[in-house]
């Protein structure tokens, strides 16, 4: 059945919503958290286990100093505080992805404390987002459930459990309720998740990537009056997996928990699932505060201790952060604000500097990813990423561009040639005999018969009024199969005309 929703405008005029986060994300150790099983994806399942991963009786963990490194410059990162005594827990629950039938996780004590993010918004303003906490705890292993529809348990005939991702460190990041997000909530919290990813990144600390569920986030929403009134009853949202699907889960749960309560009605606390077919939430199992985990120290693990010195080494290892490194892309290919933000928001930078490394210019390389690769990757329905051609392609055609051999024309054929996969860009040029025509004989008889085709525009061209030569150049490529330089053609006419 489908629910009722009220326009986005209205239901953030006359609700101020407050959100919080809580993002997971999967390090890139070469072993699991408490013990040293090796870790890779797309492995045959329950093919990297050991006794500890699989909670078998007698087995002891060990924790996994590069993840608590790890997490460190994580918190580091975010301005967080770094306890120097920190501890797991064991949180309590009984499902067949957690042999245990406890996730090792930190609770009350855990390694970063409070801490914020500031990110920068499509206008370039920016919102700072106060963090609570960032702790480190196991990831469970993963269910598939076979006969039903669409994967779900509801209806299958059996249900298939692979421990690979059992005891997969994970850091979980929760931010404190974000209030004065206003009608951008859906805005903040797509940037704030994007500035994680690039910052994971950045640290070299997680492969970050939501499709391969490196990541997710569970979002929680709720709505009030104004902003004086106490926090509203609120949602949580499960395990959302794409930028998009946080920014649209925000802006469903807004239209509909403002449709409810300007009928009068209540929300239900409760955890939800974004829906990518329908584009909607649906409700799952009603949730309370009073959700009973039992935690408790984990005896068998002893506290987490973290000296000062330690801290200092780690902050002496990090590396350049995203917005500096934004700041200085933009300086040394002089960018202005827009052509940066625009770079920024096609999630082009690593791809435009990867193609500025290979030799093309910067204007150059925002040029094809912004424009005619931007236009493919749409109509593809695919990231910039995932279009079948290499930075080091696109910065091959630009050379080809420079030296003369290619124009516009024949560089986009070029680029054509690529991405349907007919092989680099000299094989693609060499296939078609893709070359700028620069014999100059063949090049003035062109020239010659555009211009006596054309005496009208001759005639225009003599008065000094040269807009009409687009008519002349546009003849000649026709003659040429679009082989000619338009620049040289341009010269040979001024020449003629002289
Ligand atoms: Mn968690």
């Amino acid at each position: 059945m489908a629910e009722k929703l009220m326009k986005y405008a209205d239901a953030v005029a006359q609700f101020d919503p407050v959100f919080g986060l809580e993002t997971h994300v999967e390090l890139s150790t070469n072993t699991k958290l408490f013990c040293p099983a090796h870790i890779e994806f797309g492995g045959d399942p329950n093919t990297q286990l050991t006794p500890v991963s699989l909670g078998l009786p007698g087995s002891l963990p060990v924790v996994n100093a590069t993840a608590i490194d790890y997490a460190i410059k994580l918190g580091l990162a975010l301005h967080c505080e770094i306890a120097e005594w920190s501890q797991f827990a064991r949180k309590n629950y009984f499902y067949p992805d957690m042999p245990r039938d406890y996730q090792i996780s930190q609770y009350d004590k855990p390694l970063n404390g409070e801490g914020y993010l500031d990110v920068e918004l499509d206008d370039g303003s920016m919102f700072r987002v106060p963090i609570e906490r960032a702790h480190v705890e196991d990831d469970a292993g993963k269910n598939t459930h076979v006969g039903g529809a669409d994967g779900r348990i509801e209806g299958a005939d059996y249900s298939l459990v692979d421990y690979n991702r059992a005891g997969v460190p994970l850091i979980e990041i929760v931010t404190k309720p974000i209030e004065g997000a206003g009608s951008r909530a859906p805005e903040i919290a797509g940037a704030y998740v994007r500035a994680i990813r690039d910052i994971v990144r950045a640290l070299n600390i997680s492969h970050a990537r939501m499709e391969q569920g490196n990541m997710r986030a569970d979002v929680n929403i709720s709505l009030r009056r104004s902003a004086e009134d106490p926090l509203g009853t609120r949602s949580e949202t499960k395990n959302v997996n794409s930028f998009r699907g946080i920014e649209k889960t925000l802006q469903y749960e807004i239209r509909r928990q403002a449709a409810i309560l300007s009928d009068g009605g209540e929300i239900v606390q409760e955890t939800r699932h974004w829906d990518e077919a329908t584009q909607t939430t649906a409700g799952g199992r009603v949730k309370s505060d009073a959700d009973d985990y039992r935690y408790f120290p984990d005896p068998d693990l002893v506290m987490v201790h973290v000296t000062k010195e330690h801290i200092a080494r780690m902050q002496a290892q990090m590396p350049e952060m995203p917005r500096e490194r934004r700041n200085r892309l933009q300086s040394e290919w002089k960018f202005s604000d827009l052509e940066m933000r625009d770079v920024i928001n096609a999630d082009a930078l690593d791809l435009i500097e990867a193609t500025v490394h290979a030799g093309a210019t910067a204007s150059g390389a925002r040029k094809w990813w912004l424009g005619e690769l931007s236009r493919e990757a749409n109509s593809r329905g695919v990231t910039l990423e995932e279009l079948p051609i290499e930075p080091a392609e696109v910065a091959d055609i630009e050379k080809l561009v420079a030296a003369g051999t290619l124009n516009d024309k024949l560089a986009k054929q070029t680029m054509t040639g690529v991405l349907a996969g007919e092989g680099t860009p000299a094989q693609v040029v060499a296939k078609h005999g893709y070359q700028v025509v620069s014999d100059d004989g063949a090049l003035q008889a062109a020239v010659d018969k555009a211009l006596a085709d054309n005496p009208d525009i001759v005639a225009k061209l003599k008065t000094g009024n040269m807009k009409p030569i687009g008519v002349i150049i546009g003849a000649v490529m026709r003659q040429t199969r679009g082989q000619a330089d338009a620049k040289a053609v341009t010269s040979m006419v001024r020449e003629k005309l002289r």
